[in-house]
């Protein structure tokens, strides 16, 4: 049977909030919705999350909804007389507190921890990059600043200050209230966005205290420096090209994206690519063959997921960007190199009972003409332990819990179900081998390697394996 093992993130948004829309988004192989709370009213999103569980419920699969929190993004403030044109070689001054409206000679720049980070030399990158301007001289609260590269200047438009890290908290009073709303809602990841350092992903932690997995969106330079550390204390990662693409030069973007993914692989964590990947399919039916290109490298490079931004929410053809993202993973895992690429950057499981487990369901699926993996599990632990062996058979992730189920929607190669409570290991095994049956990823008679931790219901105990039979 088909069945796709990198996952399919699609934003949600007024091109697809509908409940038309969004079943068709999941015939054509989305797994996991995003809200992206840096646009709309939380009535729009409590609308669409609403119709994403009436689709889940409808199709009887489960589904994960990620909240995309908008992080500290910083922006100018307003000018007098609508756009500016900032020419080459111009000085051009930011402050801190308004005296009025801007112009071609000045602005209002309303963060006091960019001013307190500046130094000469310095640069700022303004609207995605397109304006740059080098720190000249500076102060507490303004900064004369060189136009390296000019052009036209709008209105609240975003800044980057690549070079530095900022003394800001990754979590806005906005973040803290659109976090309290969307965990009120159910939503299954939180992804914090800007993260500069490991202990930003503890303040969300502390907030959702387990009802949410968190997702580290790395899209600052410091992320990069700090990426182990990250890695160390997050549940997912998302590869944030857009607003790494602007911090640090386009063409190293490939490198880090791959060297993240690398990292990812070698923990067992989620990671997600996004940004731009049928960039074109906003306002075309099809993708350009650079974009399929790049989709293809992420499965290869073995992502669990990849996303679509704006080609899904607001885009002219959100049904047809999720059936071709769908055709390019089908394709590429059809491809013989895709097995020799998983293989050729397999890492060794580490030192403990839950990865020797999952290193040894791959040795037995390599043995053994296995037709599925099954991961019985209350956490999700021993279902993305299995995952990060990047096996061959697909991963049927059976869990009592809902909220479970839902998460594992986002890792690799997990079929997951939600699935009754059992009380022992012969009842457990008895409904793996159904329940790979009737999930279509086995025949009766064929093998299954089975993965639980005992006792049931302790999170983190990965502890047995078991080779059966489907029923
Ligand atoms: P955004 O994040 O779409 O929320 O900006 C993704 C990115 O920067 O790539
Ligand atoms: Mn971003």
């Amino acid at each position: 049977m088909l069945h796709s093992q990198a996952k399919i993130v699609a934003t949600l948004g007024p091109a697809s909030g509908d409940r038309a829309t969004i079943e068709a988004l999941v015939r054509a192989g989305a797994d996991v919705f995003r809200l992206n709370f840096s646009h709309g009213s939380y009535e729009d999103h409590r609308a669409r999350y609403a119709t994403v569980r009436a689709v889940e419920a409808e199709l009887g699969r489960p589904l994960g909804v990620l909240l995309d929190l908008q992080g500290p993004k910083l922006r100018i403030g307003t000018f007098a007389a609508g756009p500016v044109t900032l020419q080459e070689g111009a000085e051009f001054r930011l402050d801190l507190q308004s005296d009025g409206p801007g112009d071609a000679t000045h602005v209002q720049l309303p963060h006091p921890q960019i001013f307190a980070a500046l130094a000469p030399g310095v640069e700022l990158l303004l609207d995605d990059g397109r304006i740059r301007l080098q720190v000249l001289r500076c102060s507490a609260d303004q900064a004369h600043t060189r136009v390296v590269n000019g052009g036209l200047l709008s209105d609240r438009k975003g800044v980057n200050v690549p070079g530095v890290v900022l003394p800001l908290s990754a979590l806005t009073d906005k973040d803290r209230a659109d976090l309290d709303f969307g965990l009120s809602l159910g939503v299954d990841w939180v992804a914090l966005s800007f993260v500069q350092r490991a202990e930003d992903i503890a303040e969300v932690r502390a907030i959702a205290q387990g009802r949410a997995a968190i997702v580290a969106k790395l899209e600052k330079p410091a992320a990069i420096d700090a990426l182990e550390s990250i890695l160390a204390v997050t549940d997912a990662v998302m590869v944030a090209r857009g607003d790494l693409g602007v911090e640090m030069p386009a063409e190293q973007v490939p490198a880090i994206q791959k060297r993240i993914v690398r990292a990812c692989r070698r923990r067992g964590l989620p990671v997600i690519v996004a940004t731009q990947m049928l960039e074109s399919m906003v306002s075309a039916p099809v993708p350009t063959r650079a974009e399929a290109s790049d989709v293809a490298t992420a499965i290869y490079d073995g992502a669990d997921a990849v996303m679509l931004s704006a080609e899904s929410a607001s885009g002219r053809y959100p049904r047809e960007s999720v059936a071709m993202m769908a055709r390019i993973i089908a394709q590429t895992e059809a491809d013989p190199h895709y097995r020799d690429a998983l293989d050729a950057s397999h890492t060794p499981a580490g030192a403990n009972s839950a990865d020797a487990i999952g290193s040894a369901a791959r040795s037995v699926a390599g043995l053994l003409d296995v037709a599925a993996m099954v991961a019985y599990t209350s956490s999700g632990a021993s279902a993305l332990r299995i995952a990060r062996e990047r096996p061959r058979a697909p991963i049927l992730g059976m869990t009592p819990s809902l909220a479970t189920a839902r998460r594992l929607a986002l890792a690799w190669g997990v079929y997951p179900v939600h699935c009754a409570d059992v009380a022992s290991v012969a009842e457990m095994t008895q409904l793996a081998q159904q329940t790979a049956v009737a999930q279509g990823l086995a025949q009766p008679g064929q093998t299954l390697v089975i993965a639980a931790g005992l006792p049931f219901g302790t999170s983190g105990t990965t502890n047995l394996l078991h080779i059966a039979q489907a029923l």
